[in-house]
């Protein structure tokens, strides 16, 4: 029998009303390191509880010293920084590389909201009118509930608490069912730099704990990554029960190749963004479009490439330059997927359903040549290791076609054209472009741009944006009257 998780709820582990589970699994194997329960809408309550009762404390508590508290959780987090990498390897099963790249930029949240006394600061306006001063301050909003997907463990719910607890919120987390592991740790370190018990709280579980979420009258606001599908229910549920919602969603981004393109750095941005993370990423490459003779050089580049990648169980093997996807579902998915692109006419140069590993649940690097626009692999978001490449006759019919995604959230141009860059830029209708950066994802400072279908709400997660999310504003007009003021005839 695996370990049944517990909610963290007031500070400690408190176990789930829910009767039924789900496992955890160690993606390079197949094995299950722990079972999640599904909790209910008890259970979201009995954290809401948890969360309001600590919020009137948390939120007076002065911001210097909930400074304090985070800069002790980034240090702590600095010291577990391994150990976090490598229970996330066990349960994502990403490469120990990119482990590290995902705790990293978590923490690199955390040193944003350790500037949180700058941050919060708001404006002032002496001498409106006579006698009379303006200020407007940034006050916190209750209790704030986040929901996150299974690529990410450590970096997407970071995205979110570190900023609203900063700000003077208290927070309950849905992690993803399938990665829960990463964030009890994550709560666990919180709670260890000095962070009052019921600040922030975590509820395991699926649709029955998002729902409650979305619903329950005493949680403030909603943020929600994963798929768009999802991202959309969210924002409608949320918000029809008055909530703030942020809700970001899925993506099909393209990487366009133009023939002037600088070729070493191109073909190592475009593996990073189509392979890294198997290919599940909201930024991953998915699309590789080459303009002329582009096109073929990519094609040969990547396959030869493709040859040399080696798959091993990255829980063992910290050089394996990739790791399987989540779970079996996600293998059969991917498989069903290829095989459905070969018989929509696209051409398999590279087959990832061939000489995998024996356990675990591996999908190789896959890559697909002449694939139309009009083909259910260029319109779908896929989630894994499979790029497809498309042959636009010119930069200008690469962005209409990019401009006919539903999705949002990236797009990137290779060139050395300066020109090129800027139509590329001012053209393309999604929030994140990249300009010879295979992944541009935005870092802690920025916002995480999604638009259209990748984006649900208003304000985005992460910088500034995300302050604003977790706070709303009181504007203050301040008249004292004096000697002096009533000279004036103030
Ligand atoms: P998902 O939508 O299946 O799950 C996300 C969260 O929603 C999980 O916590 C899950 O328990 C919950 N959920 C799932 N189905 C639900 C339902 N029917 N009702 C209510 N809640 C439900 O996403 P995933 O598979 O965990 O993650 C992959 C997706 O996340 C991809 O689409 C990817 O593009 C997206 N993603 C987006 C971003 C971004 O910033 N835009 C970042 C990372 C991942």
């Amino acid at each position: 029998m695996s370990r049944l998780l517990a909610n963290w709820i007031g500070g400690k582990d408190v176990p789930s009303t829910g009767s039924t589970s789900v496992p955890v699994f160690n993606p390079s194997t197949g094995e299950i390191l722990a079972s999640t329960p599904l909790s209910t809408a008890e259970d979201v309550s009995l954290a809401v509880t948890a969360a309001r009762e600590a919020f009137p404390t948390w939120s007076a508590t002065p911001v210097p010293r909930r400074a304090t508290i985070l800069f002790a959780y980034k240090s702590l987090l600095e010291t577990h920084f391994e150990e976090l990498a490598r229970l996330l390897v066990r349960e994502n099963g990403k490469t120990f590389a990119e482990a590290q790249g995902d705790v990293r930029r978590g923490i690199e949240v955390v040193e944003f909201a350790c500037g949180i006394t700058h941050l919060l600061k708001g404006e002032t306006l002496p001498q409106l009118a006579g006698g009379m001063d303006g200020a407007t301050s940034l006050e916190p909003i209750g209790v704030c509930a986040g929901i996150t997907p299974f690529n990410f463990p450590a970096m997407v719910p970071m995205w979110m608490f570190p900023l609203a607890i900063a700000c003077g919120n208290t927070f309950i987390l849905k992690p993803s069912e399938k990665v829960p592991l990463t964030a009890i740790r994550l709560a666990e370190c919180f709670a260890e730099a000095g962070l009052p018990g019921g600040v922030f709280n975590l509820v395991h579980g699926g649709r029955e704990v998002v729902d409650a979420l979305c619903t329950h009258p005493g949680i403030a606001s909603v943020s929600f990554v994963g798929s768009s599908a999802v991202a959309k229910h969210v924002y409608t549920l949320g918000t029809a029960h008055g909530k703030r919602v942020q809700a970001a969603g899925g993506a099909k981004n393209v990487l366009l190749v133009l023939p002037d393109a600088e070729p070493d750095s191109t073909l190592r941005a475009i593996l990073g963004a189509a392979y890294g993370c198997a290919g599940q990423r909201c930024m991953a490459g998915s699309i590789v479009m080459g303009v002329g003779e582009a096109a073929n050089a990519v094609r040969d580049r990547i396959g030869g490439a493709i040859d040399r990648m080696k798959l091993l169980r990255t829980d063992e093997h910290d050089d394996s330059d990739m790791g399987p996807v989540i779970d079996g579902a996600a293998r059969e998915r991917l498989f069903a997927v290829i095989d459905s692109a070969e018989k929509e006419g696209a051409k398999i140069v590279r087959d990832g359903r061939r000489t995998l590993p024996e356990a675990g649940f591996f999908v190789g690097p896959t890559l697909l040549d002449e694939v139309g626009m009009g083909m259910k692999v260029a319109r779908t978001e896929l989630f894994g290791p499979v790029l497809s490449l498309a042959r636009p006759g010119s930069l200008e019919e690469a962005i209409s076609w990019i401009n006919t995604s539903g999705y949002g959230n990236g797009a990137v141009i290779f060139t050395s054209s300066g020109g090129a860059a800027r139509q590329f830029v001012r053209d393309v209708q999604c929030g994140m472009i990249g300009v010879n950066v295979g992944v541009p994802a935005p870092m802690s400072i920025f916002a995480f741009s999604g638009w259209n279908d990748s984006f649900y709400g208003d304000l985005h997660v992460q910088g500034m944006e995300g302050i604003k999310f977790y706070t709303r504003q009181k504007v203050v007009f301040t008249r004292w009257d004096n000697a002096y003021v009533r000279s004036q005839g103030w």
